[in-house]
């Protein structure tokens, strides 16, 4: 069977992954390490992933980035999976509380609601009970302000993976554009729906 693949053939980036080497590198180079940051979680190396998200979300958080929030969230998910709880907790409402202040109160909900679940499907029952109280007080604040939650409806499929950035998507807390087009809260690109 003869060997049709080329000597140099570049390096392919994981499951699907665009490539990012034509995009100016002031794009470029958080992207890189948002990709690193999920690829880490992936495996399982959530301090050191908890530390890249920490950094991306205060740099977006000073330059008012909404997408601070949800990094904020990322790396209070890491730092609790890394067994520190305390400053796990503490990111994740930062986050939520970042949520409200970015103005996405119509996403609150749900994503609180994803935030519990997990925190309970992962033996942070206490941790749970505490961020609840935090939420609860969120919420009412932001319906105070005359905010609704989202009314559910079916949504297009996304691609489950961004593809710039490696983010999991879950189309119904994220930023729809129109009926075919959402925003990535971590790197800010525009997600396809299919079909
Ligand atoms: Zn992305």
């Amino acid at each position: 069977m003869p060997n049709y693949r080329r000597p140099f053939r570049p390096r392919r980036p994981a499951r699907g992954l665009r490539r990012l080497d034509r995009l100016p590198p002031g794009v470029r180079k958080p992207l890189i390490r948002l990709r690193r940051a999920h690829g880490l979680m992936e495996q399982g190396k959530f301090k050191q992933a908890g530390a890249i998200f920490d950094d991306l979300a205060t740099g977006a958080e000073n330059r008012g980035l909404p997408r601070a929030s949800q990094l904020k969230l990322q790396a209070g998910r890491c730092w609790l999976l890394a067994g520190k709880t305390e400053q796990g907790l503490d990111r994740l409402k930062d986050g939520l509380g970042l949520m409200v202040a970015y103005g996405q109160t119509d996403r609150l909900d749900t994503v609180s609601q994803r935030i519990l679940g997990d925190l309970k499907g992962n033996g942070f029952e206490e941790e749970a009970k505490q961020l609840e109280v935090s939420i609860r007080d969120l919420l009412s604040k932001a319906q105070q302000s005359g905010v609704s939650t989202r009314t559910q409806k079916s949504l297009p499929i996304l691609p489950s993976i961004c593809p710039k950035c490696g983010a999991s998507i879950h189309p119904e807390e994220v930023e729809w554009i129109n009926n075919w087009q959402a925003i990535c809260d971590y790197c800010g690109s525009i997600l396809q729906a299919k079909g």
